[in-house]
């Protein structure tokens, strides 16, 4: 069976390369967290598929490129026309298939789908310009060509949009594309391929290969034939993608995981400060972004504490389609066993875990209450390591420069947010963050524009308005020279 149903779309569970369908011999399995139903039987690619899709999308190469950013951006408009008509869709499907909120996804994450590829199509065709500038009478003219195939590699936590957030400006550098989405949640990406194709975009400039990651990941990120490759995911996996990566000296984009702090000043508002920390249980805690760790100035703690409790007790935890849940199931067996182990361990170390701290059986397999692990020991596993679900751990400091400590003190610096009623002292603080984004009474605002990565351990490089071209396309100087000109 090549085509399956799900929440009233139909799949095609083949991989997408050269704008034609290809079966593997080979299946996965693929079921709904939200009741472990069984989804359907998924195309499980392999070093031949890639082969395929890096040679298809090598050959489209020189014409995606020679339409130039207006070209590209007309089809990319299309594409993200074709998702704008099918939110509703697309946010089922999603919903299906990795468990996260459909509220979420009608009226956030699919409209931003549209938007990563609008906006960089039209960033690429309206701000990639460099002044040019002289060295001795001599021109300098920069500009940001095409580089070749680029290869995304992505999670399941937020499927299509952290795919589109890699395709929109892929695509709009002129690059091709070939993409390996998560094991766990490949429907998304099966049907945006379609959206491309109904769009009007060439064969071979975007290229879907399925499959688990030391299949059909593995074989992707080692071939010879790639220009870039983008990957979001955990460190361990970064660490064999970079490997990979050395023996063609592929450039790499990598977004990881954090530890992030949430820093509750003493100046801080409270409700503020609870309601930001409370909505870092958001999409189950399988989020990189989250702010984990909260600290919180020793003399607010308690008052804090009970803030934040009355807050967390009115999370309604159940099925992500009920547009009132707030909490949905956690992605696979896998991760919620990881997640469990991770609590038991600090259970067992003699961690004191306020709230949660357990599955919440009443729903279903693969729901795990929101958890609170109150001050965890320094240095032990709860408190530096990415759990990736929904447990927060909340720890005091005495002093600005004390909270600064904690919140450095992790391999981590993705983000940070930082709660506090004093401009001058919060943005003495924030200056001494090291992390990729630092959100001062506030959460997750995110525009296009801005820089998004990580420092230290969760990432390399960064993503968002011309960062993103400085990564996917070639940077090129041209100088001219003022001699030798016959007309
Ligand atoms: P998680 O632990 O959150 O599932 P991973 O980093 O393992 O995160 O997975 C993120 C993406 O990386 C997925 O698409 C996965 O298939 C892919 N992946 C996993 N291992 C490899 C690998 N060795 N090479 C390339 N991609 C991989």
């Amino acid at each position: 069976m090549s085509s399956i149903e799900v929440a009233g779309a139909t799949i095609d569970t083949r991989h997408y390369i050269d704008g034609k369908r290809v079966a593997s011999a080979a299946t996965f399995t693929n079921t709904s967290p939200i009741d472990g139903s069984f989804l359907g039987e998924i195309a499980r690619g392999g070093q031949a598929e890639i082969d395929l899709a890096v040679a298809a999308a090598k050959k489209a190469f020189k014409g995606w490129a020679s339409l130039g950013p207006k070209g590209r951006g007309e089809i990319l408009h299309r594409i993200a026309d074709l998702v704008e008509a099918n939110i509703e869709t697309l946010a089922n499907l999603e919903t299906m298939d990795n468990g996260s909120l459909l509220r979420s996804h009608i009226r956030g994450v699919m409209p931003r789908v549209a938007m990563n590829i609008r906006f960089f199509a039209d960033w690429a065709i309206n701000d990639l310009h460099h002044a040019s500038f002289e060295t001795r009478s001599h021109t300098n003219n920069i500009s940001y060509d095409p580089s070749g195939v680029a290869a995304l590699i992505t999670p399941w936590n937020a499927p299509l949009m952290l795919a589109t957030w890699k395709i929109g400006p892929a695509l709009a550098a002129g690059d091709t594309v070939v993409l390996k989405p998560a094991e766990w949640t490949p429907l998304s990406a099966s049907y945006f391929a379609d959206l491309t194709k109904q769009a009007g975009l060439p064969d071979g400039v975007f290229n879907v290969v399925q499959g688990y990651g030391r299949e059909a990941g593995a074989a992707l990120v080692a071939h010879p034939d790639l220009a870039r490759i983008s990957f979001t995911g955990s460190v361990p996996t970064a660490k064999t993608i970079a490997r990979a990566a050395a023996d063609n000296l592929t450039p790499v984009s990598f977004e990881l995981g954090g530890k992030s702090p949430c820093i509750v000043l003493e100046d801080a508002d409270l409700d503020l400060a609870a309601t930001l920390a409370v909505e870092q249980y958001d999409n189950a805690g399988q989020v990189c972004l989250s702010g984990t760790r909260i600290l919180v100035h020793k003399n607010i703690a308690d008052a804090f504490a009970t803030k934040f409790a009355e807050k967390a007790a009115l999370l309604k935890q159940g099925d992500p389609r009920d547009l009132t849940t707030d909490i949905g199931p956690q992605i696979h067996q896998v991760h919620f066993d990881r997640i469990s182990g991770f609590v038991e361990r600090a259970k067992a170390e003699g961690a004191n875990i306020v709230m949660g701290g357990e599955a919440n059986g009443d729903l279903g397999g693969l729901y795990y209450r929101p958890t609170l692990v109150m001050n965890p020991a320094a240095g032990s596993e709860i408190v530096t390591a990415e759990v990736f679900g929904p447990v927060l751990c909340m720890q005091t400091f005495e002093s600005d420069a004390e909270a600064v400590e904690m919140a450095n003190g992790t391999e981590f610096g993705l983000a940070a947010i930082l709660v506090s009623g004093n401009r001058s002292r919060a943005d003495a603080v924030a200056a001494q963050l090291v992390a990729g984004t630092i959100w001062v009474n506030c959460f997750f605002v995110r525009d296009l524009r801005a820089p998004f990565g990580g420092s230290k351990k969760s990432g390399i490089g960064r993503e968002g308005g011309t960062w993103s071209f400085d990564f996917y396309a070639d940077v090129k100087n041209t100088v001219v020279s003022p001699n030798g000109w016959k007309e």
